[in-house]
């Protein structure tokens, strides 16, 4: 059934973290603007990614502090697991963040059209909803559909117990053993909140280290080392290439080898989510399955711009939604460009990782004479109080001018921490303006300033390397 047509300054299609900020964005800078959205607002971050994910972090954390309340002095008679109850306090959470957003949408006076759009041309989106069908016209299109979840052949993957992400944050109960396909962010991830909450974990990782791509080496290593002493079970350079059922369990088939599991949680990665818009027939150019775009978020189309995970690059929300401002600005007169080289990465395992900048290796590969300076929270004041010891700052500088090229942090709060990571960054500072800013005490960033006076090993709470 045809509907009405409309013609505004801005449309964006997918009100995830990228295209609900560019819509608020366009709306503050004076721009009509309509959002198609075919679920609901927040996209994969609010409803089944960040937020849902963090919330069961959370309360894992609370857990596993609650099993060591006797290292503080503390009795707690017994810490369990109320699993429904869980799962309801992580939906309330989602269901509030996603009414927030809902709320300052409407506040913006963006209209906000459910349906299923597709780029008919530029300057036009064709929407569907149910069986109505209309039209958006606008000067701009800005398209944000994110990403799914990668589909790797993997025999045996659609049977019941094998999961994927969204279905771990919805468990009735804790697994007995979980079986995690994929050593990298989400996999891990959801490694720490299950073992916390009591499954045996066994991550299998077809590459040679755990994190390829998301941190710097020796940091993964350590990670690696850390899950290992808790009693996970990790193996990399080993692929999995079936999944079968044997009697009540799955048996999952990797080189020559096999494990056993309750459920398995396929987490092996996010591809764009651009086969189903229409941009194929437009002559859209694409970067692989990413749509290509320049750093102002332009696409080769003329006003068709492009955001969030859709674009490739970390698939991160916090990228996602600077490219949102950015090409907000861009739609109503502006010209900016997105800064990526202070775009950090977190991620929230037990301790947190977080990195910003170049690696060691990618320092040297761009040509740097580069030294690391390090840290340990071990012997931050804060960390040794809060029982979380285990991590390590490091710093990439260049060696003689000592301007930061990058900041990789294992530890408590690290994603967090990793702010001053990111401004350093941005800011092009230098280990001695870290150094010589005062930092207050007892914190955990004084480890990070810490590491900066090592630059020219002046760390003072350390005695040696
Ligand atoms: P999305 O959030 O995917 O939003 C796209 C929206 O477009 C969706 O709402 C979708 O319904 C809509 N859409 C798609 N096609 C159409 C169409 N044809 N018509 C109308 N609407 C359409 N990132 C972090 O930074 N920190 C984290 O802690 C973190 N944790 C994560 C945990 C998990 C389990 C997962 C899966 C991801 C996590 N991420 C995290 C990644 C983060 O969720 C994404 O990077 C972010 O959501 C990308 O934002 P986006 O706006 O590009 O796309």
């Amino acid at each position: 059934m045809p509907g009405a047509s409309e013609q505004v300054d801005v449309v964006v299609l997918g009100g995830g973290p990228g295209g609900y900020v560019a819509a608020l964005c366009a709306a503050q800078r004076g721009a009509r603007v309509i959002l198609v959205e075919k679920q609901r607002v927040g996209g994969t971050c609010l409803n089944i990614g960040c937020i849902p994910t963090k919330a069961l972090t959370a309360v894992a954390e609370l857990l596993v502090y609650c099993r060591r309340a006797s290292d503080f002095g503390l009795s707690v008679t017994e810490a369990s697991v109320d699993l429904p109850a869980l799962m309801k306090y992580k939906q309330t959470t989602v269901d509030q963040l996603v009414g927030g957003v809902e709320h300052l949408l409407r506040a913006r006076r963006v209209n906000v059209v459910h349906g299923e759009a597709r780029l008919a041309r530029p300057g036009v989106l064709s929407v569907l909803d149910g069986d109505t069908s209309s039209e958006i016209h606008a000067t701009h299109i800005v398209l944000a559909p994110g990403s799914v979840t990668a589909d790797f052949p993997i025999e045996g993957r659609d049977l019941p117990g094998v999961i994927t992400s969204t279905e771990a944050l919805s468990l009735e109960t804790v697994p007995g053993r979980l079986l995690v396909v994929g050593g990298g962010v989400i996999g891990l991830e959801f490694a720490c909140i299950y073992e916390a909450l009591g499954s045996q974990v066994t991550v299998l990782e077809m590459t040679s280290a755990l994190l390829p791509g998301a941190t710097d080496e020796p940091i993964a290593k350590r990670l690696q080392s850390i899950l290992r002493r808790r009693g996970m079970t990790i193996q990399t350079d080993i692929t999995v290439h079936k999944i079968s059922r044997s009697g009540g369990a799955l048996k999952v088939h990797a080189g020559e080898s096999f494990f056993e599991a309750d459920k398995v949680l396929i987490a092996t990665g996010r591809w764009p989510n651009t086969s189903s818009i229409g941009l194929a027939e437009l002559g859209l150019q694409m970067s692989g399955r990413a749509i290509a775009v320049d750093d102002r978020m332009a696409t080769n189309l003329q006003n068709v711009w492009a955001i969030g995970d859709a674009v490739g690059g970390w698939m991160l929300a916090h990228k996602a939604m600077v490219e949102g401002r950015v090409v907000a600005e861009n739609v109503t007169g502006g010209n900016r460009h997105v800064d990526y080289r202070s775009v950090p990465n977190v991620i929230f395992t037990r301790p947190e990782i977080a990195s910003v900048g170049l690696t060691e290796a990618q320092a040297r590969a761009n040509g740097f004479n580069s030294k690391v300076s390090q840290f340990m929270f071990s012997a931050n004041p804060r960390a040794r109080i809060l029982g979380e010891t285990d991590g390590v700052v490091l710093l990439i500088c260049e060696a003689g001018s000592g301007r930061i090229l990058g900041v990789h942090l294992l530890g408590p709060h690290a994603t967090d921490l990793i702010a001053e990571g990111a401004l350093a960054v941005q800011l092009g500072a230098t280990a001695d303006d870290l150094a010589w800013t005062t930092h207050a005490h007892p914190t955990l960033p004084e480890a990070v300033l810490e590491a900066a006076l090592d630059f020219r090993d002046a760390a003072i709470h350390m005695s040696s390397r």
